[in-house]
């Protein structure tokens, strides 16, 4: 059988560069569109150190998402059976100070990339989106069908996104669509050669502790140490990289089921992490003190939060296999070995 060839925007980025190493190493052909506005093209070289025989799988172009033209040049010229769709900007604080921006970027790249699947023929997507459309949950698990809600502009690009899929559907049963809730990506590919490298200062937990255990910054503030939970922090379903990669692989299989139409699936763990408790299991993993600063609750940040990964377990056949040790072990492997990102000590604050 032909392999497929998988179109991956936003593929450079954290999420997307795992994801696309597990494609290669699956027999998959990817091919990237990025405009690099978070990642580096380092990463995609990366990719294709280790995915050694597979790399000439594998072809990247230098595009934001809403140039249509240039869209429509990569799609005039390759065939691909379907797209898995990262590209998006993603940092919580920054949008609520450019909403606009957020909205521009998010929700016009992706109708761009719809219109022009639509015209070519192809018809299966796979979206990221994020449990941040829980809010605040009333309960956990958090199952698929809990209500929906935004705390913040990149929020309500995610729940658009979602409404754009599902009227989309709507009006034509021939997409198949997956969008993935993804609970707190963490970790790095245990080679500790592509891994998270956000620009400025990290706004999630994990980059930031990791860049205090290097020494780029002098401690982690904890926002909250008051929460109804065993230790007062909030707590959050960490997921290793590397799985929520596989859980991508799962759900293009799912897009041949006849039966699929637009369906949404959490990829978490279903198992709930404290801030401290995180922060142990990385002190454990990489020898390092990370000195602490206790401060007030984060405005918009939930108590708790985890999946029920009950429905992705059934019907995409996918279960994490990683624990807390392993993805503080291979976050730290990461740091350690590129404590700069794909960056220099000069090019980074
Ligand atoms: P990332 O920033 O590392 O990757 C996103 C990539 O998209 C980057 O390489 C960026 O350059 C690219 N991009 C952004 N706008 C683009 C555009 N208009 N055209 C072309 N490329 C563009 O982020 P990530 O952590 O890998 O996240 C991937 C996706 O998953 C995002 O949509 C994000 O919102 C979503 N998500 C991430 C998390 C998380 O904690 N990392 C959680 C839930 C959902
Ligand atoms: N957090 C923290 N200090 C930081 C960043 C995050 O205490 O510098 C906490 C945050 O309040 C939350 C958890 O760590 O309880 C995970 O936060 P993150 O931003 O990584 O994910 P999200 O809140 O989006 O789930």
């Amino acid at each position: 059988m032909a392999a497929k060839t998988i179109l991956v925007t936003g593929g450079a980025g954290y999420i997307g560069s795992h994801t696309v190493l597990q494609l290669l190493n699956g027999g998959f052909k990817a091919v990237i569109v990025d405009n690099y506005d978070n990642s580096s093209e380092i990463a995609v070289e990366r990719v294709k150190g280790l995915a050694g025989q597979f790399a000439s799988n594998l072809s990247c172009h230098k595009l934001d998402l809403r140039d249509r033209e240039g869209l429509e040049k990569i799609f005039a010229s390759t065939k691909f059976d379907a797209v898995i769709h990262f590209a998006g900007l993603k940092a919580v604080g920054e949008s609520v100070e450019k909403p606009l921006y957020y909205f521009n970027n998010n929700l016009i790249g992706t109708i761009v990339l719809l219109e022009v699947m639509a015209a070519h023929g192809c018809k299966k997507l796979v979206f990221s989106s994020s449990a941040t459309v829980y809010g605040w949950p009333k309960q956990v698990p958090c199952t698929e069908e809990f209500p929906l809600s935004a705390a913040n502009p990149y929020g309500r690009t995610k729940l658009m996104i979602e409404e754009i899929c599902r009227d989309l559907y709507q009006s034509d049963h021939g997409w198949k669509i997956i969008l993935l809730r993804y609970f707190n990506p963490v970790g790095a590919h245990p080679s500790g050669n592509i891994g998270e490298d956000p620009r400025g200062i990290p706004n999630n937990l994990m980059p930031f502790v990791q860049q205090v255990a290097v020494g780029r910054r002098p401690a982690l503030t904890i926002f909250g140490t008051d929460y109804k939970t065993s230790d007062g922090t909030g707590v959050r379903d960490y997921i290793h990289v590397v799985d929520l990669a596989d859980g991508h692989i799962a759900a293009l299989n799912k897009l041949e089921d006849p039966k699929i139409g637009c369906e949404v699936y959490n990829l978490g763990t279903g198992k709930g992490t404290s801030v401290l408790e995180m922060v142990k299991a990385f002190e454990n993993a990489s020898g390092k003190k990370i000195p602490l600063k206790m401060a007030d609750r984060r405005p918009g940040d939930a108590e708790i939060v985890y999946a029920s990964t009950d429905k992705a377990s059934k019907e995409l056949n996918w279960k994490a296999k990683y624990g807390i040790h392993e993805m503080c072990r291979d976050q730290w492997n990461w740091a350690s070995k590129n404590p700069y990102g794909y960056g220099s000590a000069d090019s980074k604050n």
